[in-house]
Parts: structure tokens; sequence; C-alpha cells
């Protein structure tokens, strides 16, 4: 028997993992996370430092049975059975081995090229966490220290006055991390945005981490004094989502719901946070305060254009707690998006799920 990655139950069995797992792809397809392509994977509980479990290379939508489910090595992102080897494999594999290698603390990865999200991988523009249900977007890792921000104000203020105080004042959460695979292309590779070596991936996972800035040195320092204690690599990572450029984005996450949740949530997130800054373009672009002289073919006399407005995010204390709250209710969109795609033909679910209830 496994234990595992459904957090909400205690034990699990394998029968109902790949239950899950298949689950999951129909419910990604369902809600356009997913089209033709785009994966998800889930670590083998039962040899979790070595495997983790995905379909071949075949539509998230048509997977329907153990026999489409492949393991493969954590270590070298190839098919642990010989006779999956004939199997296609999907190319972009390495984005789920090299990100289980780096984080023990991630047991499902979600891969995705959804369109709303694209635009925010390419232009500049930060993805961040417009409303409460994509809240996990903003994560601080500072903030979800077992101290408060403001416990730290008087000693980390010299050092981290910046970061510090936009965390203080609530002004925002982070922005969403974008890997620039052009960034570690050697000459040779292919330059197709695929992740097709451990290399590209290894690239890709390192980005889930914060960055080994001064900053960021400083700042775990400070931690660790302030709260005694000394910590090793993170076994979790500071963003749960990354974004890719001109390719799509990937969620890391500790069990197949919550990941699944990410996932559909920064879609949502992305389709908000467009709306947003549409609407304050539509708005307020343009807008002239003051006085126009119409005699002079329309030049602005004693006045000024006003430019758009900054979307009014979540702040950081925002971003911890309405992640804790969302965190508490995961199952319930579960339920729904499963029994959604139970009641749909497309959809065919051929695992087993009897150790679900005995778990
Ligand atoms: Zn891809």
């Amino acid at each position: 028997m496994s234990t595992g990655y459904f957090s909400h139950r205690s034990k699990l069995y394998l029968t109902d993992l790949f239950n899950g797992l298949v689950t999951a792809n129909h419910i990604l397809h369902n809600k356009d996370v997913v089209d033709g392509y785009g994966h998800i994977s889930v670590r083998n509980p039962d040899a979790p430092d070595d495997a983790f479990f995905m379909a071949h290379a075949i539509a998230p939508a048509l997977v329907s049975s153990q026999a489409d489910i492949v393991q493969y090595s954590i270590a070298t992102g190839e098919p642990l059975e010989k006779s999956d080897e004939t199997k296609s494999n999907f190319i972009e594999r390495y984005i789920h081995s090299e990100i289980y290698k780096k984080f023990p603390g991630v047991n499902c990865v979600v891969h995705s090229h959804a369109p709303e999200v694209l635009p925010f991988s390419i232009n500049h523009v930060p993805l961040k966490a417009p409303v409460h249900t994509s809240a996990f977007l903003g994560k601080l890792s500072f903030c979800f220290a077992s101290f408060s921000a403001w416990q730290l104000a008087p000693i980390a203020l010299p050092f981290y006055k910046d970061g510090l105080l936009n965390v203080i004042r609530g002004r925002t959460g982070t922005d969403t991390p974008v890997w620039d695979i052009g960034s570690t292309y050697s000459s040779g590779d292919p330059h197709d945005m695929l992740v097709r070596s451990k290399k590209l991936g290894g690239a890709l996972a390192q980005c889930f981490a914060k960055p080994a800035t001064s900053v960021n040195f400083i700042r775990t320092k400070l931690t660790e004094t302030i709260t005694g204690t000394h910590n090793g690599p993170s076994t979790t990572p500071d963003f749960p989502v990354v974004l890719m450029r001109g390719h799509g984005f990937t969620v890391a996450g500790p069990g197949i719901e919550e990941t699944v949740y990410m996932a559909i949530y920064t879609v949502q997130a992305a389709k908000i946070q467009t709306s947003a800054l549409l609407l304050s373009n539509a708005y307020f672009a343009g807008k002239i305060e003051g006085n126009v002289d119409s005699d002079n073919g329309g030049k602005i006399k004693n006045g000024t254009i006003k430019n758009p407005k900054e979307p009014h995010y979540l702040s950081g204390r925002e971003v911890k707690d309405a992640t804790e709250a969302i965190w508490n209710t995961a199952q319930r969109p579960w339920q729904l998006w499963k029994r959604e795609v139970e009641c749909l033909p497309l959809y065919v679910n051929a695992c087993s799920s009897e150790g679900e209830e005995g778990g």
C-alpha cells in the first residue's frame, strides 16, 4: 500500500493513484488547461526517490487505462520498464523528472500551453495574484515563515528595506517567474522551445527556487538567526508556478488535486489580470484632466493625460491568508470537476478505484 498524494486521504492504493491520474488528465482537458498537448505526472509513492508516473505521448483527453501509464526514472527521465521503451514518450518528460529530482516535496507536476497565460511569458507584464482563488501565485516564502513580517521589521529594515516594506505595507505579492529557455541552449541544441533534455529540465526546475541573490542570502541568514534554525536546501519550491517564454507554464504541487487546482486557477488568473489591464486602459488611457483648446486643434491647455492605473493586486498578507483558506477547500472543486468528466462520454477511465474507500 502506498501513502500519499491525495492529501485528504491518509492511505492510497496504486490503483487509486492511476484512477486519479487519468481523471486529472480529463479534468485538465475539460477545463482547457491542456489540449492535444500538455501533460501531468505524479511521483510513485512506493519509490519516491526513484520513479514517477505519467501517460505515454497521447492526448490527455484520451488517457483511459493503466496501460496508458508509464513509470519513468527520476534520475534519467527514461522508462523503467523495458516494454515501455517501444511506446512513444513525451519529449518533455524531463520537465517532470528534473522537478522531482530537485524538490522531494513535490509529488505532482502539470505542464500546459494555455493561450491565456502565454502573453505573460513574452511581454514583460508580470503575472501576479489578482484574486483570492489564485493567491498561490503571489506566494512570498518570506511571509510563509512562522513569524510575522512585523516582528522582523526593526531588524531587517537596514538590510532589506524595499522588499520588506512591500510586505509590511501589503503592496503586492511576488511576480510569477518566467524562464527563458534561450539562456540555456547550447549552439548544438535544437532551438525548438521544447524541454527535450535533462539539462533543459534542470534549468527550468531551478526557476522554482528563489534566485541566489545577495538579498535572498541576507533574508535567509536573517530568518535563520531569528528563528534559531539552519535550513538546508529547500524540499519544496519557492514558487509553485513558472512561466516558460514563448511556450507555456509548469506547476509543481504537493498532490494531484492541489496541482490541478493551481493549473486551472493559473489560467483563470491570467484571464482576470488581462481583463483588468484592458479595462484599465479602456477607462483611463487618454482621459484628459484640465482644459482642451478646441480652437487650436484640440491641443491640451493646462491639462494632463491620465495614465492607466495598475490593478490592485493581493497584498502579501492577503496572499498568505487567502492561500491558507483556499487550501482547506481544494477538495470541493475537485469533486465537481471529477463528476463533470465522469458525465461526458469523451472521457473514459477504466482504472479501478476499489482501494479508495478502504485506504
Ligand atoms: Zn510544452
